[in-house]
């Protein structure tokens, strides 16, 4: 009998689960809550052990051989053309420079870097043709059965799953209907906001990062398709993320007003931006990942937030594991449990921030700035450089990767 399975969130997390699940035989609906692919988003990076997931992702057809080209290298091919992290001070003149990694772990700038949009595009390319995509649709109700999980979607129709994979952000509304509020919010007290602009002269292919003064920092990073990527962040407990599109750039215009270095002119470009994206930093901690025949996964189940450099990692790795462990036990209990247990020490490791952050790289005080400023200057000095680049590199590759090769069925044909 064919496994069935039903994935709540076309992002990330979702589509490689959908992935993976198709090869392993198994019949995969995703079903979006948008009417659209959302296919907004920055600069990520993916990293360690998530690029070997990719690796192991032909991007044609599966057919048992090994691929000539993977989803890992039509990542490369959407490179954003990062060549470091540079922090600037207000005339523009370098503190330190950190150029991009050349392995798959190290520095804040990862050898693979992309647009979240254009890896979302992808991943949906490369499941359309095996997997049942949905778009405008949630789950209403579910109910367990024995033999089943009975699902009533949010346009009145109802059908039976073996399994319901949550993958649906950070704001999951399914987390909350099935697990209640067990999972806990640890807000990070800071808040981003990314939109683009037009490319200006003055940007290069360096992520540049300053910092203002009242807990504010401003960056710009390179994309592929000309334009520049702005990141606004500041420190707050307050939300934001729930007032409107308008209301978000009248309160961004107000806290950046003044802050120096490019920052007017790239205010002016969020008045006209119909790409900005705004979140309240918040890390999700749940006691456990799974409740009868329905787990959690992505930043659903244990979102690390961007500061730790590793929440589309994370969503890749995740979703492989999770189908992995699905298509290897007969029972999903068994493959939950599976999951969980070789991914919470890694996904633990994630959450692990460098100390102070994020509240050491974005000072309130003058004085704070300045000591900033000097400790960066030290940092990406030759003789401490190594080191510190060592502290910016997230632990992408503390895993031992799981290989369900041989549960592809042998012809290599997907259920559907
Ligand atoms: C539009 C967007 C822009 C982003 N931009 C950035 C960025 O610039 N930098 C960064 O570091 N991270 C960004 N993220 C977050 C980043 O994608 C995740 O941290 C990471 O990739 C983990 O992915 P995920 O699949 O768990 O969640 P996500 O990528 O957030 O995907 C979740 C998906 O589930 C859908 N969904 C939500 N609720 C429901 C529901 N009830 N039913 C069905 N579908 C639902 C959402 O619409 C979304 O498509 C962004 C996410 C989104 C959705």
């Amino acid at each position: 009998m064919t496994r069935t399975a039903l994935i709540t969130g076309a992002g990330i997390a979702g589509e490689v689960a959908a992935w993976w699940l198709a090869r392993f035989g198994w019949r995969c609906t995703v079903i979006e809550r948008s009417s659209e692919l959302r296919t907004q988003g920055q600069n990520i990076d993916v990293r360690g052990a998530a690029r070997e997931v990719l690796r192991r992702m032909p991007s044609g057809g599966f057919d048992g051989r090994t691929p000539a080209r993977t989803v890992d290298d039509e990542v490369g091919d959407r490179s954003t053309g990062e060549v470091g992290t540079r922090f600037v001070d207000g005339d523009d003149t370098p503190l330190a420079e950190f150029p991009a990694g050349e392995s798959d772990t190290d520095g804040a700038t990862a050898e693979r870097e992309i647009l979240r949009g254009q890896l979302a595009e992808l991943l949906f390319e490369r499941t359309r043709g095996d997997v049942d995509h949905r778009f405008g649709l949630t789950v209403l109700r579910c109910e367990e059965a024995p033999d089943g999980l009975d699902v009533t979607f949010s346009d009145g129709s109802s059908e039976r799953f073996d399994v319901l994979l949550v993958a649906e952000g950070v704001g999951s509304t399914t987390r909350r209907r099935v697990f209640g509020d067990t999972a806990e919010r640890r807000a990070l007290g800071l808040t981003m906001g990314y939109y683009s602009v037009a490319r200006a002269p003055e940007d290069d292919d360096w992520w540049n990062w300053y910092n203002a003064p009242d807990g504010r920092s401003v960056t710009t990073r390179p994309d592929n398709v000309g334009r520049t990527r702005v990141t606004l962040s500041f420190r707050s407990d307050d939300r934001h993320d729930e007032l409107s599109r308008d209301e978000q750039k009248l309160m961004l215009r107000d806290r950046f007003a003044g802050a120096g270095w490019r920052t007017e002119r790239l205010l002016a470009g969020l008045d006209v931006a119909d790409d900005l994206y705004l979140e309240d930093l918040g890390q999700i901690v749940s006691p456990t990942w799974s409740s009868g025949r329905v787990a959690l996964l992505g930043d659903a189940a244990w979102c690390a937030t961007p500061v730790s450099g590793m929440g589309t990692s994370l969503a890749i790795v995740g979703g492989y594991v999770l189908a992995g462990e699905l298509a290897a036990h007969v029972h999903h209990r068994d493959g939950f449990a599976g999951y969980e247990r070789i991914l919470r020490p890694y996904v633990e490791q994630a959450q692990k921030l460098p100390p102070g952050t994020p509240q050491v790289v974005h000072p309130r005080s003058a004085i704070g700035l300045g000591v900033l400023r000097t400790a960066l200057r030290v940092a990406g000095s030759a003789p401490v450089k190594a080191v510190s680049g060592g502290l910016i590199s997230p632990p992408a590759d503390k895993i031992d990767l799981p290989d369900y090769a041989h549960l592809i069925p042998v012809d290599g044909n997907s259920a559907r």
